[in-house]
């Protein structure tokens, strides 16, 4: 069960009501039962339940079950797209191990706003069915230009376009090095990059640009893909 309440030993943690229903009602938990707790900061813990009721309960904290396993420093940052396929984006980052997740706004992204809250509660819900005990962030919507402008040149960036014709010789990602390195994901919008951000996104030497093969992927295929190869190559 994830909460957001700090986790150790001898705390109690109240229960709101949500969650009271979820496990006294749906999951038929009582007094003196033993539950799983994760808050995404301080690993997995058992807990008792001390007082089950309608609309709350609490539980007691016993020992800490797992440590905090944290994914290696991997963002996906990516342009949102229709509500349902951003959705899937934040729930396949969460269960592959993105330590963040950024939404980008592009010349080209059709989304104006996100709806942040909703996209942490999926990020929540794919780490509690992945048995994670970590929870990325899933930041607010912020322009790919001043995103570029604040960036560290030390995080290196898997800058995902089909459009490679055009690019610069780089070294093939895989042949760059960079083991242990911070990295994130770039993904575009269904439209592409525009050339303006091409011309930007090519320059530094910590960008890796990457083909995920001859066909034009939906963004949403995109940003798996790239997380899967990103992790067979420096995933832990
Ligand atoms: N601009 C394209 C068009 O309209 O023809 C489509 C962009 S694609 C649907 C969305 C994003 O997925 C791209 O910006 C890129 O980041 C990624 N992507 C899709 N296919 C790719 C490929 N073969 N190689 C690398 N990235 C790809």
């Amino acid at each position: 069960l994830y909460v957001e309440h700090p986790l150790g030993p001898g705390q109690s943690v109240p229960l709101s009501r949500d969650q009271a229903h979820y496990l006294f009602g749906v999951m038929r938990q009582g007094v003196g039962d033993a539950v799983a707790l994760f808050n995404g900061r301080d690993g997995e813990w058992l807990a008792t339940v001390a007082e089950a009721g309608k609309r709350g309960g609490t539980l007691v904290l016993v020992e800490q079950s797992r440590a905090l396993q944290m994914p290696p420093d991997l963002w996906l940052v990516f342009a949102p797209i229709k509500k349902a396929r951003t959705d899937f984006i934040v729930e396949k980052a969460a269960e592959m191990g993105a330590r963040r997740i950024l939404p980008v706004q592009t010349e080209f992204t059709n989304a104006g706003r996100i709806q942040r809250d909703r996209l942490q509660a999926h990020a929540v819900e794919a780490a509690e069915q992945c048995g994670g005990t970590f929870v990325p962030q899933v930041d607010d919507l912020i322009r790919l230009d001043r995103l570029i402008d604040g960036w560290d040149t030390a995080r290196q960036v898997m800058f995902c376009d089909e459009a490679l014709a055009d690019a610069p010789p780089k070294p093939a990602f895989g042949a760059a090095g960079h083991d242990g390195a911070p990295w994130a994901i770039l993904i575009g919008p269904e439209g592409g990059f525009s050339d303006r951000e091409r011309a930007r996104l090519h320059k530094p030497d910590h960008t890796h640009p990457v083909q995920l093969g001859p066909r034009i992927l939906r963004a949403d295929t995109a940003a798996v893909a790239a997380m899967t190869l990103w992790q067979q190559r420096f995933g832990d």
